[in-house]
């Protein structure tokens, strides 16, 4: 359990996140202007009459963002709704023109409710994380204030794409309902848990670097023990793990100051400082009320078919949990099961080294975890992926490390060529493990008889080894066997060298 030490007590953290996602869809929720709004489209190209709220102008729903908000929901383990309405949450801000922003209203079922997603806990057991709901809602534009040394500029293109907001569902009737999170880490295993389903789904890209995927993060503290929950803060607008996680850990350490010199915390909405690293409070807690939601005039309640539910259902791939169980069936334990499907993209190119033969599982796995992952510099897995479908580049492919695996199981080659052959195409060596196992010169001797001479060697030119080892010091295997991988250029099997020196001298 993550607990933070203060001065008379521990104390556990409660998170709690709304996640954003940005729908992926050609037009925006309630408009036909495009909603790929990236960074070389000019300001303001991509804006309807509907978006910058002209007078008479009414929004008209998208069904594809619809059918996206379904397919999610779905990916969730939710209840979908099938009825739901969208509101007016009304507010001022410059960057949406309406003076309203159109959602679903805070105290109806959204268009998605009750779910759930799985995530490996501290504990390193599964742990379901519990949603309350996901609503649709409009986006709003973008201010810039660093074109101009005295104006600021509004850029309306991403004024009303569509946003799915994902809440986290915190059981405060039930307190011994821990499917909630309660540590830095958790925060970062569903934020990526959240987004591989997404991007699995063609929902969303959610990624944070360009801004599809934010979240806000509310956080509270309560002494280990502890039934009630406290009072929370909302730090808004996050866009990076590693800041969600220093926002999370530097938010409790606040609240536990706060609490031990007798103080109270204030369900304050905050902002997290990039460059120091800490919180600061942006405004007091508005309410529901304050924005005086209600249902828009315009548009009509959303009723959504079983059929079509059922439709969409048919049509999901593959999800990461199911990704892991299907990993765990082929011979991989838990830990190398959540780090092969850390990605999509890690766990087709794993899919693809393996291309079902079941018994390169496990090796194929081990191979990814212990030397792809550690060189990320020139062993990027989207672009092996990517590369090996374009057949360009020299990049360790799927059926690169397929074949060298392959060799190692047909005693080819052993484990100590397969590195240096590995570290060869690191190294840009071009050609399969094959050729280059050919063109150096790398074979296995698992001939018997050449072995043998040079065990039979060894042992004649050690003889005081030889007694030492007779009269009970085994340890000294390792120094024959180093003895005779020497004399062959590490080429021997090693297997059949260690049996037969055992043999020799029992
Ligand atoms: P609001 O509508 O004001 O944003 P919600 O009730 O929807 O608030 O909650 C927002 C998020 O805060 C949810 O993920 C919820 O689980 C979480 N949350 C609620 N109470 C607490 C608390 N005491 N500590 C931590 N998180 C909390
Ligand atoms: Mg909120």
């Amino acid at each position: 359990m993550f607990t933070i030490k203060g001065k008379t007590t521990d104390w556990e953290v409660v998170i709690g996140l709304e996640t954003h996602i940005e729908v992926l869809s050609k037009s925006k929720l309630f408009s036909g202007a495009s909603a790929d709004y990236n960074p070389s489209v000019s300001p303001n190209t991509q804006v309807s009459m509907v978006d910058v709220a002209m007078p008479g102008m009414l929004p008209v729903l998208n069904e594809y963002c619809v059918e996206q908000a379904i397919r999610m929901g779905l990916g969730l383990n939710a209840e979908i709704s099938r009825r739901s309405r969208f509101a007016r949450k009304q507010y001022f801000y410059p960057d949406l023109p309406q003076g309203y922003q159109i959602s679903q209203p805070a105290e109806e079922p959204p268009i998605v409710g009750r779910g759930w997603v799985e995530i490996i806990g501290d504990d390193g057991q599964h742990k379901k994380i519990l949603i309350e709901r996901a609503h649709l809602e409009q986006d709003a534009g973008k201010l810039k204030h660093d074109v101009h040394p005295t104006k600021s500029f509004a850029d309306y293109n991403r004024t009303g794409v569509a946003l799915l907001e994902i809440v986290t569902y915190l059981d405060t009737k039930n307190p011994d309902n821990n499917s909630y999170i309660t540590s830095p880490d958790e925060a970062e295993r569903y934020l990526r848990e959240i987004r591989e389903i997404a991007r699995a789904l063609g929902v969303s890209k959610a990624n944070m670097e360009e801004g599809s995927m934010r979240a806000d993060v509310n956080v509270s503290v309560r002494p280990v023990g502890d039934k009630n929950f406290r009072t929370r803060t909302e730090t808004k607008n996050m866009v990076s793990f590693k800041f969600i996680k220093n926002a999370i850990e530097y938010e409790a350490r606040r609240q536990i100051e706060i609490y031990e010199n007798g103080g109270k915390v204030s369900q304050d909405t905050m902002r997290y400082n990039q460059s120091e690293g800490t919180t600061s409070v942006m405004r007091s807690k508005e309410d529901a009320l304050d924005y005086r939601y209600f249902p828009d005039p315009d548009l009509l309640p959303l009723e959504i078919s079983e059929e079509t539910i059922e439709k969409i259902r048919k049509t999901l791939p593959e999800l990461p949990a199911a990704t892991r169980e299907r990993f765990i069936k082929m011979g991989l334990n838990e830990y190398d099961a959540a780090r092969l499907t850390e990605t999509t993209d890690i766990s087709k190119w794993f899919d693809a080294a393996v291309d079902g033969k079941t018994e390169r599982a496990k090796p194929i796995a081990n191979w990814m975890i212990s030397e792809l992952f550690a060189h990320p510099e020139n062993w990027d897995i989207k672009n092996a992926v990517d590369a090996s479908e374009q057949g360009t580049a020299r990049i360790i492919t799927p059926e690169n490390l397929a074949e060298l695996v392959d060799m190692i199981s047909a005693s080819e080659i052993n484990g100590k060529q397969a590195k240096e052959i590995f570290i060869k195409m690191l190294d840009g060596e071009q050609g399969t493990p094959k050729e280059i196992a050919d063109r150096f010169g790398m074979k296995q001797i698992t001939d018997t008889g050449a072995i043998e001479k040079a065990v039979d060697e060894i042992i004649a030119a050690n003889p005081s080894q030889v007694e030492q080892y007779k009269s009970g010091k085994t340890g000294l295997l390792g120094f024959f066997v180093g003895g005779v991988m020497k004399a062959t250029s590490g080429k021997a099997n090693p297997a059949v060298v260690n049996e037969m020196i055992r043999k020799k001298l029992a």
